[in-house]
């Protein structure tokens, strides 16, 4: 196994309004990879019309910060019951999870929704309350509820014992006890490279690249976004798609992709651990597993057509 200690993978998941997309913009802005020049629009991750139409978040798009030297991946997450299955599929490619609850609002349907998969995918939770600028904010007692929640949805106890911080997303703050000095997001920072373990997998094995994820891009087309769940992938490589269906078929890597802030940026190589985007992959769907030439082993499909209404 080798441990990619240079990147961390994480999914914050939340409910609908608690401040998800105000809080990776802070991020954002406080992990100074942008030029000065360059503002971060507003609502950043929700740029999508669809998403604008309806008010919520429904793909799931990557965002990445540094913090000193290590490569955060946020992998952002619908906010939206109905997109359950999505959620599931994004948490296969993270390994650790912001659980970000309103300070007023506490626990949700959709909290309890997403905190369910977390647990069940065996992810350990760092609970970020936030809002915590809110003159009706009531910290302790929602810490208390999520502590609840974890016990009724059958936390183990490694998991029971998740860190908490406290944020104003808006203001651009966290600190770790509510006395603390309210200055930068550093406490959520150091907490997420603390906690999240570094990914881990075979480098030296054959390439196996799970897609989570489709986005299209007007110049390259279908663009298959997933992580390397072995091996490596390198630009202009010929590759396989085995499809989820159970066949194979011919591709090539024309475009390979990493993430920088909130653009893709064009990488010659990744390795086991990066999350990526590749084109060049013309009938590559969700689910599907792309793997070196002559060496097809697909990674099991997480299922998307399950009934996802259900609150339990
Ligand atoms: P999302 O649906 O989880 O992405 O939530 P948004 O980031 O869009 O935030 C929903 C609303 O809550 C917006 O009006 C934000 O301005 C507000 N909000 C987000 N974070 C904070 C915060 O830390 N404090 C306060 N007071 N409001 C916040």
């Amino acid at each position: 196994m080798d441990i990619r200690q240079d990147i961390r993978n994480i999914a914050i998941i939340a409910h609908v309004d608690h401040g998800k997309t105000t809080l990776v913009d802070a991020m954002l802005r406080q992990s100074g990879i942008f030029r000065e020049n360059e503002a971060v629009a507003e609502r950043v991750m929700d740029s999508n019309d669809l998403e604008k139409e309806r008010g919520i978040t429904i793909l799931a798009k990557n965002t990445a910060v540094n913090y000193n030297g290590i490569k955060i991946n946020i992998v952002d997450t619908p906010g939206h019951a109905d997109f359950g299955g999505e959620v599931e599929r994004v948490l296969k490619m993270v390994d650790g999870v912001l659980l970000l609850v309103d300070a007023f609002e506490g626990s949700m349907p959709q909290t309890r929704f997403v905190l369910k998969k977390a647990l069940s995918l065996n992810l350990k939770p760092i609970v970020v309350v936030n809002k915590i600028d809110r003159p009706e904010a009531r910290p302790d007692e929602v810490v208390d509820e999520i502590i609840e929640l974890f016990i009724e949805l059958g936390a183990d106890d490694d998991q029971l014992e998740f860190p908490v911080v406290f944020a104003s997303s808006r203001e651009g703050f966290a600190v770790c006890d509510l006395g603390g000095e309210r200055i930068d997001l550093k406490p959520l920072f150091n907490m997420i490279i603390e906690k999240v373990p570094a990914p881990k997998g075979d480098l030296s094995g054959t390439l196996q690249l799970l897609v989570s994820n489709i986005d299209y891009d007007e110049y390259v087309g279908r663009i298959a976004i997933g992580r390397v769940e072995r091996g490596s992938v390198k630009l202009g490589q010929q590759a396989i798609i085995c499809k989820k269906e159970g066949h194979v078929i011919n591709a090539k890597i024309t475009k390979l992709y990493c993430y920088e802030g909130l653009k893709r940026i064009e990488a010659n190589e990744a390795k086991v651990g990066d999350i990526v985007a590749v084109s060049g992959v013309g009938d590559v769907t969700i689910g599907d597993t792309i793997c070196e030439v002559g060496m097809p082993d697909p990674l099991p499909f997480v299922a998307i057509d399950e009934p996802t209404l259900s609150m339990t």
